[in-house]
């Protein structure tokens, strides 16, 4: 990938015949103490760094052949007043969101799926034309009943199925109902989009095996996260993250014993 521009809030990159755009949807603050060991204790670390973790939240499209009008995740609209940016996002890259027809969903928690809808109530994307959603995530859908207007766009997909030209799901099991990461291939790069694998960038490459209190299953979320890190670092993989500190996109890297997150330049 050869990145074409970057601001705070936009990343564009071209691979080949396709392009990529981070976008930031703006910071979630959580407590610090979210951050767990393997005992499930809270991370002294985390916890002395101050009451607060600043998470990114960040959305991605895709552009090129077979894969015009795709977007990964949608941000939290009007969950947080902290987050909901994305229209004005878009605006800076320059993507009509009235160009977005298919919206891709790691699963669905409010940082990921209320973005459907802008902070003071509109839908965002007029043409939407599907929701690609993990199998086992369409019940959490149904539970966000003010979205119930999307309920008919909805596109249950499983482990492996293909999403789009050059995009396929990628089970990574353990954050919540179906988590789910999306493979995209261009010949020239490898990039996988994987939702909510980290949510501390600063200590979880560097303490694999530190997890995240709303991880659903923290053990099979840690056992996830280490697949992820070492394959990813293997293949050189460009991974992006809903919650990896800005660009959101870059790469994983071994490190003394350990790894780290490269972001992209
Ligand atoms: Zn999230």
């Amino acid at each position: 990938m050869i990145v074409t521009s970057r601001s705070d809030n936009v990343l564009s990159g071209t691979s080949g015949r396709w392009r990529v755009w981070s976008l930031s949807d703006g910071t979630l603050e959580m407590p610090a103490d979210l951050l767990r060991d393997p005992q499930n204790n809270p991370v002294p670390q985390a916890v002395q760094a101050g009451a607060q973790l600043r998470l990114s939240v960040n959305c991605f499209a895709l552009g090129g052949p077979g894969v015009d009008g795709v977007l990964i995740d949608s941000g939290g609209g009007g969950w947080a007043s902290t987050i909901g940016r994305l229209e004005q996002t878009m605006a800076e890259a320059r993507i009509d969101p009235a160009s977005i027809t298919i919206l891709v969903l790691t699963h669905t928690h409010q940082d990921h799926v209320h973005g459907l809808l802008t902070p003071d109530g509109r839908v965002l994307f007029p043409n939407l034309k599907a929701i690609v959603i993990p199998e086992a995530a369409v019940e959490g859908f149904f539970a966000e009943t003010h979205l119930a207007q999307f309920r008919p766009l909805l596109k249950p997909i499983r482990n492996g199925e293909q999403v789009a030209e050059r995009l396929s799901a990628v089970a990574l099991p353990g954050h919540a109902p179906g988590h789910t990461g999306y493979a995209f291939d261009t010949d020239e790069d490898r990039f996988l989009f994987f939702g909510d694998i980290v949510h501390v960038p600063a200590l979880q490459f560097s303490n694999p095996a530190f997890s995240w209190g709303y991880d659903d299953d923290q053990p099979t979320a840690r056992a996830t996260r280490l697949k992820v890190f070492h394959d990813a670092a293997e293949a050189g993989t460009w991974i992006a993250g809903a919650h990896l500190g800005r660009p959101g996109v870059g790469r994983v890297v071994r490190k003394a014993g350990a790894y780290a997150y490269e972001p992209a330049a």
